[in-house]
């Protein structure tokens, strides 16, 4: 960073610390030295002065948030249980809900400095939730209104979004807005699962499918659940205590979902860490395994054309030099978003080419390649005959 540049942040920074005390129990001098390592980065365009942590930071979750009067923790991670009968009762001793598990991204959407903005699990500001979120939750300006200090955490999911390549089958053309959770800025903690849904219900937010109450001893009916999941594409579950006193929140993944990964990542594994593959293969042997799903001819084809039902064609298109991309679409309300999309892809150093952009029925629509480096020199280097020892 430039000295000058470094200067203004570390001033802006002394601001936001007298504002909010919280951060008081870490000291300013180990906040600025974050800083300075860009442990700390700060957030461009806020109407105040803020920052968010890169990674896990003296107890602040990565991707917190942090502004005058305005402490946003980063989502927390989900641990994930890989077998139902076992996996629940250990964590979970009292009734509790399933929620579907959308597949999209995470955004927590907060009345910030007087704008709603939606923040990345990063914490970045997002520049397509940001621009899209009034078409999906029209109410949520009088719900900040109502309640100014929640934090409304949901997933964006469609094929039409800037990120993920996978999504729910029943969302067939753009993307919808799925929330999740209720964050209290103020007293720090979520809002259990029935005050969320009911909140949920009065502001007409989209939500997941929610089942249960289900009890952790009687776990067939969940199963039963699980499977019809299987059955419809659908990613898996998050299961919440209706009590937090009676555990903590857990996730489960169908086999299918895994699969669907590996058909996503495979082309790409040189951008991954290789246990990606591993973990799905792991995961869905067991899920298979416990809900006496068939390990027959059905299943290994379609694993296997998950693996390399695609394949041919991405080494042939290698193979003449061409990289390895990924095309998405999206449609945005304004051209600054895309504008703010783009500039959101340079500091995140995704390198990215726009093929198409035509303003149809009010929204700009845009189809935008990722080219994936990483990915191209893993397949091209042994193209080009590279040994490897492995
Ligand atoms: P981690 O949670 O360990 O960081 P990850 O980022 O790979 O892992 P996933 O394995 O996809 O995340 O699972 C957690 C994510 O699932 C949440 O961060 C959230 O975005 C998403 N999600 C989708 N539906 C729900 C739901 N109903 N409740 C909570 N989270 C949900």
């Amino acid at each position: 960073m430039i000295e000058e540049e470094f200067k203004k942040q570390t001033e802006l920074l002394r601001e936001v610390y007298q504002a909010l005390r919280p951060l008081r129990k870490v000291r300013l001098e180990d906040l600025e030295k974050a800083l300075e390592q860009s442990k700390l980065l700060f957030i461009e365009g806020l109407k105040k002065p803020a920052f968010r942590f890169r990674r896990e930071f003296r107890g602040f979750p990565a991707g917190t948030v942090i502004g005058p009067g305005l402490l946003m923790p980063g989502f927390p991670s989900i641990p994930r249980v890989f077998v139902l009968k076992t996996g629940i009762p250990r964590y979970i001793s009292g009734p509790f809900y399933a929620e579907e598990k959308i597949e999209g991204y995470n955004v927590r959407l907060a009345n910030v400095f007087g704008e709603i903005k939606a923040f990345t699990r990063r914490g970045y500001v997002c520049p397509f939730a940001t621009d899209r979120w009034p078409d999906f939750l029209p109410r949520l300006s009088e719900f900040f209104e109502k309640y100014p200090r929640y934090v409304i955490c949901c997933e964006v999911a469609g094929p039409e979004n800037p990120f993920v390549s996978e999504w729910p089958p029943y969302i067939k053309e753009d993307v919808a807005f799925f929330v999740f959770d209720i964050f209290d800025l103020e007293r720090q903690k979520f809002l259990a699962p029935e005050e969320k849904y009911a909140l949920l219900r009065e502001y007409e937010f989209r939500t997941p499918e929610i089942s249960g109450p289900y009890s952790p001893q009687e776990i067939d009916p969940l199963k039963g659940l699980i499977l019809r999941y299987e059955e419809e594409g659908r990613e898996g579950v998050v299961l919440k205590p209706v009590s937090f006193k009676d555990g903590r929140v857990i996730k489960y993944v169908t086999s299918s979902s895994n699969v669907s990964d590996l058909r996503v990542a495979f082309p790409y594994i040189g951008e991954l860490d290789a246990s990606y593959i591993v973990h799905r293969l792991v995961r869905m042997t067991i899920t298979r395994w416990e809900l006496d799903q068939p390990f027959d001819e059905n299943f290994y084809q379609a694993l296997g054309e998950a693996f390399f039902g695609e394949m041919k064609e991405l080494l042939d298109k290698v193979a003449q030099g061409e990289p390895v991309e990924e095309v998405f679409k999206v449609r945005l309300r304004r051209k600054e978003s895309l504008e703010a999309l783009m500039a959101h892809f340079r500091t995140a150093q995704v390198r990215i080419e726009i093929r198409r952009e035509e303003w149809k029925d009010e929204y700009l629509h845009v189809e935008f390649a990722k080219i994936y480096p990483k990915a191209t020199s893993f397949w091209a280097g042994k193209l080009q005959g590279l040994a490897q020892i492995d």
